[in-house]
């Protein structure tokens, strides 16, 4: 689908930050500026994180941890240099199955990522144009097929 403005990325990842019930891991990809860390604060949103405006990329940390309705980890593997940092952040622990991971340039990830698991692909398409594209990897989650179907409507 295509946005046209920050805030109409943000409230797609709301509206798939509402359907999510933990475990799932969303896979973010896109250039830089693309609406990767945009989308993370809609998710929050939709996740119940107060202060939900102050979600940053964790470019120099890595990782963050949230507690919203559910527990959420937002990683930004830009600076990610080897894989031994993966083991350093404890990327095996973010994948507990009840927390919910979302991964800034999870092209990092590459072998490292669950077999289930949601790629988001942002583009660039104008200053204010984003083509986001979802894919689930594996069993698709329940809810995914009806929040698909909604999203389309309104696109
Ligand atoms: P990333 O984390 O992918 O590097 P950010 O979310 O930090 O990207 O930044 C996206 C930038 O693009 C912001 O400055 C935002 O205002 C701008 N922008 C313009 N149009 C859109 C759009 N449709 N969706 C998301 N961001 C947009
Ligand atoms: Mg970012």
């Amino acid at each position: 689908m295509t946005t046209r403005s920050p805030e109409e990325t943000a409230a797609v990842a709301e509206s798939l930050g509402r359907q999510l019930q933990g475990g799932e891991v969303l896979a973010l990809i896109g250039d830089l500026g693309a609406g990767k860390t945009c989308f993370v604060q809609g998710l929050a949103v939709g996740l119940e994180i107060p202060d939900e405006a102050y979600v940053r990329s964790p470019t120099f940390s890595l990782i963050e941890e949230y507690d919203g309705r559910l527990p959420v980890y937002h990683l930004d593997l830009y600076r990610l240099s080897e894989e031994d940092e993966l083991e350093a952040i404890g990327w095996r622990d973010c994948l507990d199955g009840e927390s919910v991971v979302a991964v800034e340039w999870a092209d990092q990830l590459r072998g490292y990522l669950p077999n289930r698991y949601i790629e988001i692909r942002l583009s660039i398409r104008s200053p204010e144009e984003r083509e986001l594209k979802f894919v689930a990897y594996g069993d698709p989650p329940v809810w995914w097929e009806g929040w698909r179907t909604t999203l389309l409507r309104k696109d």
